[in-house]
């Protein structure tokens, strides 16, 4: 639905600029996404501004406003106002494609139609201008009425142009829950082959913003023959597994809080702990989120019962990826998914020790009674062990007299 079109409480950084532009003598619109989310009554993320000035000529006019030049090269300059980045983007027209990712050249034009036609969906084609009100050369607004995510111009040629046009049409229709035009979808079949020239971090940022969409699980599901290419290894998941991680990533969905990592761990769940992070390592993940997936699909794979396990696990792992292991465990088993997640709460509540560094004696303690070398370390960890255990208080002399009796 098409909500009331409201565009008299713009942020005044937003107006600020486009004024300025307008003064200059120049022509200065709204595109692309802001205008498509505030058209659907979302919030946008940005606000990106398009003007017939020069990327010179955006310079000089805001020559004496912060900004930030490091765009330039694509015609972008970003101005900072109150805290609020404004990327400022010349008209422009693409060049030839020979790669199917990047235009050989691009060439700066003074037409706002020429502009917008090179963008890649109707929905993202619409623009904005004070005095003349929405811009539509594409019959975007019509498009986002009927909830249609439709090429701009031919599909087989605008996806041959650049192949993460395929994956940004399937992750918006994860986000905004919009379907696919017909044509459009028979050419997201027909050429998603072309994803794998793709750079790995680029469709990992598209699948990254698809997980927590709203219509992601239909998406995963519907698209799984573009989709699976896109996970290394993903060959190796069969039609059922890849449906019940579908059905696992609706599940967790309201769990996520907008972190991708238990979604990750939800859709690579076939994988396994190592293959999920292989997938993750292919797709340039870093560090964190590829170790991250691991654990929880670790955890989740081992017991997870008793206090004493909750304990060692939270100790080792922390509380979060153990917390998210639960959801992902037991994603249909509400009772046992409470029982666990209650005793990660006890844990928390009670400060229950779990780690070495919360025990109430170190090393020097240790030393200090005359233990020596290698059966320090082996003796704080038999200590914690019983403490997890809850067989021994975490208390300092209660700790230094069981020391005497550990295993060196
Ligand atoms: P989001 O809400 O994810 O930011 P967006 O539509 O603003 O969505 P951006 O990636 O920020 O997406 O791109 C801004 C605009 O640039 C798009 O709305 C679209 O008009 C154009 N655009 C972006 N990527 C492409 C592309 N690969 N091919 C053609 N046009 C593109
Ligand atoms: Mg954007």
């Amino acid at each position: 639905e098409v909500n009331a079109m409201r565009w008299n409480d713009l942020p005044a950084q937003v107006l600020h600029v486009l004024e300025k532009l307008e003064r200059a003598g120049y022509e200065a619109a709204l595109v692309g996404g802001c205008v498509r989310d505030r058209l659907m009554g979302r919030a946008p993320g940005d606000y990106d501004i398009t003007t017939s000035a020069s990327p010179e000529e955006t310079q000089q006019v805001f020559a004496d406003e912060r900004v930030i030049l490091t765009g330039l090269k694509h015609g972008t300059v970003t101005v900072l106002r109150e805290g609020m980045p404004m990327e400022i983007t010349s008209f422009r027209q693409d060049g030839e494609y020979t790669d199917m990712r990047r235009p050989d050249s691009v060439r700066f034009t003074r037409s706002l139609r020429e502009d917008v036609i090179r963008r890649d969906f109707t929905m993202n084609a619409l623009a904005w201008e004070q005095g003349k009100g929405l811009i539509d050369h594409t019959g975007g607004a019509e498009d986002i009425r009927r909830g249609l995510i439709r090429a701009v111009g031919d599909p087989n040629r605008r996806f041959t142009e650049d192949a993460l046009r395929i994956l940004r049409a399937v992750r918006f229709s994860a986000q905004l829950g919009f379907a696919i035009e017909k044509e459009t979808e028979r050419a997201l079949f027909a050429l998603h082959g072309n994803i794998g020239r793709i750079a790995a971090e680029r469709v990992r940022v598209e699948l990254e913003k698809l997980l927590p969409g709203k219509d992601a699980p239909r998406v995963l599901s519907q698209y799984r023959d573009i989709l699976r290419p896109c996970i290394w290894g993903g060959e190796g998941i069969s039609d059922g597994q890849w449906e019940q991680s579908a059905r696992l990533v609706a599940a967790l969905q309201p769990f996520s809080e907008g972190k991708h990592l238990l979604l990750w761990a939800a859709w690579l769940r076939p994988l396994g702990p190592e293959g999920a992070a292989q997938a993750l390592r292919a797709l340039k993940a870093d560090n964190a989120a590829i170790s991250g997936v691991q654990k929880r699909l670790e955890i989740a794979q081992g017991p997870m019962e008793t206090m004493y396990q909750m304990r060692c696990l939270a100790g080792d792992c922390g509380a979060q990826a153990v917390r998210d292991a639960v959801l992902m465990r037991f994603a249909f088993a509400p009772e046992e998914r409470e029982r666990a997640l209650g005793l990660l709460d006890t844990i928390a509540r009670e400060s229950l020790p779990c780690t070495l560094a919360e025990l109430a004696i170190d090393g020097k303690d240790l030393l200090a009674i005359g233990v020596r070398g290698k059966a320090i370390g082996e003796t704080l960890a038999q200590l914690l062990d019983r403490v997890r255990a809850n067989c021994l208080k975490n208390e300092k002399n209660a700790l230094l007299e069981a020391a005497k009796t550990c295993k060196k």
